[in-house]
């Protein structure tokens, strides 16, 4: 078997947590190596729908250093604008993405954490999780689920709405993706809109930007021991993007409450009445990918990793980034990450032992 490469860090993922915290390992002069298993550069962001769109505009859209271009025109920028920021983003600092390259385990190594891959081994004295959730689609297990025998997808894998067009579909999920989705289907397709709540659309001014700034403040408010006061609004509510208001406007944003169970042809709604089906749409999310952790003995019963800071709990070798809230406030995000991926940093930089260096 060939030898182990040795790096003082290793991040696995090269979306736009691996490389914001790339960013700030180059900062910090640690030797470092970002593996990912894409073929291309991007993360997620590739294989995203046709239209999909931020939520945000551009310039509070943005990875640590270089702002991401603005978009011509008033719009939010789509998916080939962010993917081809973050294939420039990486270009620009010229971080040490190897790809593909998928890891299988991460172990225990004497003092090191060992990285097995299909493309060889790593040591490292400090390795950064950020494998995002893309590769793991939620659906919830509704009865009959199995026995439906019209079409299911999940929002990872939808890509347009021609091949649903003039059918009967159910698009379920409270939030933006089903949001957005359901707004595109409804034009060409007989779309219904299943959510457990009532969603709550958020007024036509306000963006991601805000909802990150009401973040940011409640944040500061906690550190400063002041009351945060009520949450206003959170990063899964739907924002009004422009596909959105104009399916709002034309009255198609309608939602109704879950169905109890599938039957072969449909669903049965509460009230026991049938409803055809030909295509259901999950947009029910993602959860951490984080299996290649597991020889660690890490994960919890809940799926997640105990964090302090960004540093794991129950092996101080190990940092995660960019999984949501509980990696850091809105570290899913890419606006958010910049906050989340400098202070695994720093935290990697204080455990080496190693002076600190300005992340400002
Ligand atoms: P990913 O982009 O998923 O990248 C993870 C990388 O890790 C991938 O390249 C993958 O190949 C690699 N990987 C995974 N497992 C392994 C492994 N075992 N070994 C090696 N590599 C591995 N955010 C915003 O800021 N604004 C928005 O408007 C917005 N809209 C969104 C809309 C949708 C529909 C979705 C799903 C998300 C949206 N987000 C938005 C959220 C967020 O920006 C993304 O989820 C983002 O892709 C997360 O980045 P990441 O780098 O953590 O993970």
């Amino acid at each position: 078997m060939a030898e182990a490469q040795s790096r003082q860090v290793v991040v696995i993922g090269g979306g736009q947590s691996g490389l914001a915290t790339g960013y700030f390992l180059r900062r910090a002069g640690l030797d470092f190596e970002i593996l990912d298993a894409n073929w291309k550069p991007g993360g997620a962001w590739p294989s995203a729908w046709d239209s999909l769109h931020l939520f945000s505009p551009a310039q509070s859209s943005s990875l640590p250093g270089w702002p991401m271009p603005p978009v011509l025109g008033e719009g939010y920028p789509g998916r080939d604008h962010v993917a081809a920021y973050l294939a420039a983003y990486e270009e620009r600092y010229r971080l040490p993405v190897r790809r593909p390259v998928r890891v299988e385990a991460v172990e225990r190594a004497g003092d090191q954490l060992l990285v097995r891959t299909d493309a060889g081994s790593w040591t490292a004295s400090a390795v950064v999780s950020a494998t995002g959730g893309a590769s793991r689609p939620f659906i919830p297990d509704y009865p009959g689920r199995v026995t439906f025998g019209g079409r299911q997808l999940h929002s990872s894998s939808y890509r347009s709405p021609q091949d649903l067009a003039g059918q009967r579909v159910l698009v379920v999920g409270g939030g933006n993706s089903g949001a957005q989705i359901l707004a595109e289907l409804s034009l060409v397709a007989d779309a219904t809109w299943v959510t457990p709540e009532p969603p709550t659309l958020l007024p036509d001014d306000v963006d991601g930007r805000v909802l990150f700034e009401r973040a940011t403040e409640r944040i500061r408010a906690q550190q400063q021991g002041r009351d945060p006061g009520p949450p206003l609004g959170g990063l899964g509510d739907i924002v009004m993007v422009p596909p959105v208001s104009e399916a709002r406007d034309r009255g198609a944003l309608h939602s109704v409450r879950p169905f109890v169970r599938h039957d072969p042809r449909g669903v049965v709604w509460r009230d026991g009445s049938h409803c055809p089906v030909d295509a259901v749409i999950w947009c029910t999310g993602f959860r951490p990918a984080l299996e290649h952790l597991a020889p660690l003995g890490v994960l919890e019963p809940d799926g997640r990793i105990a964090v302090q800071g960004a540093q794991c709990v129950r092996e101080p070798r190990l940092w995660l980034v960019g999984y949501g809230d509980w990696t850091g406030v809105a570290s899913a995000t890419l606006a958010g990450v910049t906050r989340a991926a400098r202070g695994a940093v720093q935290e990697i930089q204080e455990a080496a032992g190693a002076p600190p260096v300005s992340m400002a």
